[in-house]
């Protein structure tokens, strides 16, 4: 028989409370180390632990959360449905080598309750898009994320840019709060197939996962329509070629300027092209740069 190192053996701090956060974060402060947070709505896949592993790799204690915040979600239903596996969501981070994940209750993060919450203002970056489709949504996503880094008090945290515009608001809100953190945003990770990857794909059936790779392939024939087609153009191509998919109906597709999200008129600037569809009651969003 062989023998068990244990010793050996680094094991995850679990932290389901404010308190228990606050003294393990307390520690590693006083030993000077570097620490980097990774922000997780929880139903783990590649596409987070890449930004596990971002981390691990530049920080030297990595901290993820995994907490799927109320305030964000504008239709009762999402949240509901939303998935939650906790149990894998920690062997996965384990195997990622994380060293600390957060897993607040609503309570922890809303003492005073998620109907009276502060306000913020993003301006244009939040009146496009999903700010337009989501009202409240951004607002949401900057209380949890400002009460978070209040909480963790990290160096460096990671964003995916499959949530492109939410990357553009977290930068305001860091920019607006003067809150002393580096802003790492990460490649989209994608199935083989294309489809970018999302917590919500496990909520596909199986008809409605083979349409949704039309999604991330229609983007990626917008990248080499580009300067050969108008703007205006490209976006009639992918609505109708979306729409045509029985399964697809797009909510919005928009060809933006990569720092102000404003749509654009001609190719000259820096663009993303951008596209919410809904697949049945599954909502995803894609992106790729132009
Ligand atoms: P969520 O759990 O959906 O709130 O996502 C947590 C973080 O993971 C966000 O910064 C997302 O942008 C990022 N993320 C989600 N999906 C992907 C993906 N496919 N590739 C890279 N990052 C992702």
């Amino acid at each position: 028989m062989s023998p068990i190192y244990v010793s050996e053996v680094k094991y995850m701090i679990i932290c389901k409370n404010r308190t228990d956060l606050q003294s393990v974060i307390t520690k590693i402060k006083a030993q000077g180390k570097s620490l980097g947070f990774v922000p997780t709505m929880g139903a783990l896949h590649q596409g987070h632990i890449s930004l596990i592993h971002q981390s691990v790799q530049t920080c030297d204690i990595t901290c993820a959360s995994i907490f799927v915040n109320p305030t964000q979600f504008n239709n009762p239903h999402d949240l509901q449905t939303y998935p939650r596996t906790l149990d894998s969501d920690i062997a996965m981070l384990n195997e990622a080598g994380c060293d600390i994940v957060f897993v607040p209750e609503v309570i922890d993060m809303y003492p005073q309750g998620t109907q009276h919450i502060e306000s913020y203002n993003f301006g244009s970056l939040e009146t496009v898009m999903e700010g337009a489709f989501r009202p409240g949504h951004f607002n949401g996503v900057a209380i949890i994320v400002k009460r978070l880094f209040d909480l963790i008090p990290a160096d460096t945290a990671f964003f995916g840019l499959k949530d492109y515009q939410q990357v553009a608001i977290i930068r305001a809100l860091v920019e607006q709060e003067k809150i002393p953190v580096r802003i790492v945003a990460c490649p989209t990770v994608r199935e083989p197939d294309g489809l970018a990857m999302s917590s919500r794909n496990m909520r596909l059936n199986a008809e409605q996962r083979k349409q949704a790779v039309e999604i991330s392939k229609t983007l990626f024939t917008v990248q080499a329509m580009v300067g050969k087609k108008s703007v205006d153009d490209v976006k009639k191509f992918v609505i109708d070629t979306l729409n045509n998919v029985p399964l697809l109906s797009v909510e919005y597709f928009e060809i933006v300027h990569q720092n102000t999200l404003q749509p654009i008129q001609n190719w000259n600037e820096p663009a993303v092209a951008c596209v919410a569809v809904n697949v049945g009651d599954v909502r995803l969003i894609d992106n790729v740069l132009l």
